[in-house]
């Protein structure tokens, strides 16, 4: 039945109502004061940032380790040019001592300047502060998606900004909110997942967890970053840095609204998408920088560009003849900072462009009040950089356990035939894979480098599978044998001879790191070594528990029936191979649930949320048909769900529905489960999709015990972004589905 075309709209104003206080604080009369002293250049200077390894000495064209500064390019760097903000490590991990002194040697050039403006150092510690040796390396964002665990997520970033400010850096280029729904683009490992609701909720946790309380961020949190405003995650080929094609209406309806939930948490900077969108490099977007995030979300913190993204307007993307027409773009548009990354041309453009009027002065100084609010926001003028013996808790024991706690709660189990987990005690295990023995793929990217590639050196003294399976079933029930290569087989042979000899097989697959446009694909099916060892394993007629180890899901639809068991562990980092080990020996019950659909074939990439023409009712040969849905997850207990009651069967435009329902343990041991509620729109003017997560809730229940769980929806929960561009809810028919359950309602 077709809906009435009245249509209730919801003003965007209330989406970001309350993000920014607009009372001239105490800060901005500073930043005022502060602003009113500078000439062109100094402003300039403070839009400018440089990558550290402009200034690093090198030997034989390396750097040198640890790494030293070549003091007269660092001087150059920040007396002449002023340059407001330096980032990255500039290849290896360095220790907490090289960080510190590092900051203080850039701090105290600052401080020797006239206006005495300490520089404001940015890096990704996007899963724990992972360009400093030892820092703790959390699961990645994904893994944590999968947790479905608010607080979790929050605790980690935490403590992942206590370590941060330990090294004496206060801004972290994290989180990532983009949508991961292009399972082929290789970051989606550093997403939350595919769904908007939960990208948006972890998102706002990480945050929290970033900043802390107040205003001012003390000396154990640092700023956060959004990233990469937005749409950047859905190229049309699935390749890292390529042209998407996103309608306004999807852009506003999937993509947006995680980050204007972050503006209005706090978020302090925004770092932009280094892709095009319909033909518009977002770098050159005025509307979606000035218009729709300073504009409509009322972003009062500064932008930053991403990596080298304003020299590939005119050398990648050829909307700007050359640099200085790309700098006065990219400015006007709406861009706060440079990443230049290492050289002075963004500056001295800049600085012409100012005084031949291309560039208003408004812009440059509305920019600069922004950068320097930051600066006085994370405390750098009282502190530019900071105590060591502030930090006792770097590494310590709170901090990696906390690390086994979450990465206990991510890892996700996605078949268990006959219960086969947990393995019975006194088995004989072969552990096998290319991933089985390698720390590399537990970690995936940024992980002490940016390819993530040195990661079984740098973690050698954490457990990889293979070693903490023996810590835990001994070493003389385990056996071992590589396999094949990711790319290459190396002994089928010997791995079938070993595993005649097992009770059961365990088989560790997946990738190795990677990160940003090096982990581009040509095919998103697991490699075909993989997939002959595990057809090879299979032959012995043993057992065989996959544990997928991966960044994104690799299609494994080929081999999957041939396993008895799979475990999905993403990338769960530094105690991943003990979380594995502790699952199969059932002393963690596994409660992750899936953050992405999990595809079954190449070439149908469908979301959870795809719409009805997409389903095997309407397109019987190829519609929706995953190898495991979204929010897909089983445990070594049984849930029940029952009663699920809704307050009222009709909701008004300003009231609230509560949603109740039952969730037992009826099974034998303790469990967590993350209770997810879906609302379906059953009519609506703009297709609707078959369900949208509306909710979730993690709870733990001993076997035996029932807690209802509640949640409320309300018209903003129930709406969506119609044709006019407007974020509405239409009058009509509505179905809940929690559990499996499902009761309707109406709004009228
Ligand atoms: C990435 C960003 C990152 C930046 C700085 C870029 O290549 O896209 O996510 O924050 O580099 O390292």
């Amino acid at each position: 039945m077709k809906k009435t075309l009245l249509s209730i709209m919801i003003s965007t104003a209330t989406l970001t109502a309350g993000a920014q206080t607009s009372s001239a604080s105490a800060i901005d009369q500073k930043v005022d004061a502060l602003l009113s002293k500078m000439t062109p250049e100094e402003k300039v200077g403070q839009m400018t940032q440089i990558s550290v390894e402009a200034f690093l000495k090198t030997t034989g064209g390396k750097l040198n380790e640890p790494h030293e500064f070549d003091m007269p390019k660092l001087e150059e760097a920040i007396k002449k040019y002023k340059v407001g903000s330096i980032l990255n490590v500039g290849g290896n991990a360095q220790t907490l001592e090289v960080w510190r002194k590092r900051i203080e040697t850039i701090q105290k050039l600052a401080l020797q300047d006239r206006l005495k403006i300490p520089v404001l150092y940015g890096i990704d510690a996007i899963r724990g502060n992972n360009y400093t040796l030892d820092a703790v390396m959390f699961p990645q964002q994904i893994a944590q998606a999968a947790s479905f665990n608010r607080e979790m997520a929050k605790k980690a970033a935490e403590v992942a900004a206590y370590e941060t400010r330990a090294s004496f850096i206060p801004w972290n280029f994290s989180p990532v909110l983009d949508l991961g729904r292009q399972p082929v683009w290789p970051r989606i490992w550093e997403t939350y997942g595919e769904d908007p609701y939960l990208i948006a909720e972890m998102g706002k946790s990480a945050i929290e967890g970033y900043h802390g309380k107040g205003e001012v961020i003390d000396k154990y949190h640092v700023a956060a970053c959004l990233k990469h405003y937005m749409g950047y995650s859905m190229p049309l080929s699935g390749h890292d840095r390529t042209p998407a094609w996103i309608p306004e209406r999807e852009l506003r309806e999937y993509f947006l609204p995680q980050f204007a939930e972050a503006v209005k948490a706090g978020a302090k900077t925004v770092m932009v998408n280094s892709a095009e969108i319909n033909g518009t490099p977002v770098h050159a977007s005025k509307h979606i920088l000035t218009d729709i995030l300073k504009g409509e979300l009322q972003f009062k913190g500064f932008v930053v560009s991403d990596w080298q993204d304003i020299q590939y307007l005119y050398q990648r993307h050829r909307v700007a003849k050359d640099n200085k027409e790309a700098v006065a773009m990219a400015v006007n548009a709406g861009i706060d900072m440079s990443m230049v990354p290492t050289d002075f041309t963004f500056t001295e453009d800049l600085i012409a462009l100012v005084k031949e009027g291309k560039v208003p002065v408004q812009r440059i100084d509305d920019a600069v009040r922004r950068i320097l609010k930051v600066k006085y926001e994370v405390g750098l003028f009282e502190s530019p950089s900071g105590r060591a013996k502030d930090y006792p808790l770097f590494n310590g024991q709170e901090h990696n356990r906390l690390n086994y706690d979450l990465a206990s709660e991510c890892i996700t189990l996605l078949k268990n035939t006959n219960n086969v987990l947990p393995l019975a005690k006194g088995k004989r295990i072969l552990v096998t894979g290319p991933s089985a023995n390698s720390m590399r793929s537990l970690n995936g990217g940024w992980a002490r480098i940016w390819q993530g590639d040195t990661s079984d050196e740098t973690e050698k003294g954490k457990n990889t599978i293979l070693e903490a399976v023996r810590n835990v079933f001994g070493a003389d029930h385990v056996d071992y044998a590589p396999g094949v290569d990711f790319e290459k087989p190396i002994d089928l042979q010997d791995v079938v001879a070993k595993a005649a000899q097992a009770d059961v097989i365990v088989l560790c697959i997946g990738e190795t790191s990677y990160t940003e446009t090096p982990g581009n694909i040509e095919d998103l099916r697991i490699s075909d070594p993989q997939i002959d060892l595990a057809k090879a394993l299979a032959a012995t007629g043993k057992p065989i528990i996959f544990v997928l180890t991966e960044g994104r899901p690799r299609v494994i639809s080929s081999i999957e029936p041939l396993s008895t068991a799979v475990l999905h562990t993403y990338l769960l980092g530094n105690e991943g191979g003990n979380v594995v080990a502790d699952v199969l020996a059932g002393k963690i019950n596994p409660s992750g649930k899936l953050p992405y659909t999990y595809p079954r074939h190449t070439n149908s990439l469908l979301p959870y949320y795809h719409k009805y023409t997409e389903t095997l009712k309407f397109d019987e040969a190829a519609g929706y048909n995953p190898q495991w849905e979204f929010g897909f997850g089983l445990s070594y207990t049984n849930f029940s769900y029952s009663n699920l009651k809704l307050s009222s069967s009709k909701l008004s435009s300003d009231g609230t529905i509560t949603v109740s329902v039952d969730v037992a343990n009826v099974g034998k041991v303790g469990g967590k489960e993350s209770v997810l509620l879906f609302v379906s729109d059953e009519v609506a003017s703009i297709t609707p999709e078959v369900k949208r997560l509306r909710g979730f809730e993690k709870v733990e229940l001993q076997p035996g015990e029932k807690k209802t769980v509640s949640f409320t929806i309300d018209r903003e929960k129930l709406s969506f972004i119609n044709a006019g561009l407007e974020r509405v809810t239409e009058p009509g028919d509505f179905t809940v589905t929690v559990g499996g359950l499902k009761a309707a309602f109406k709004y009228e």
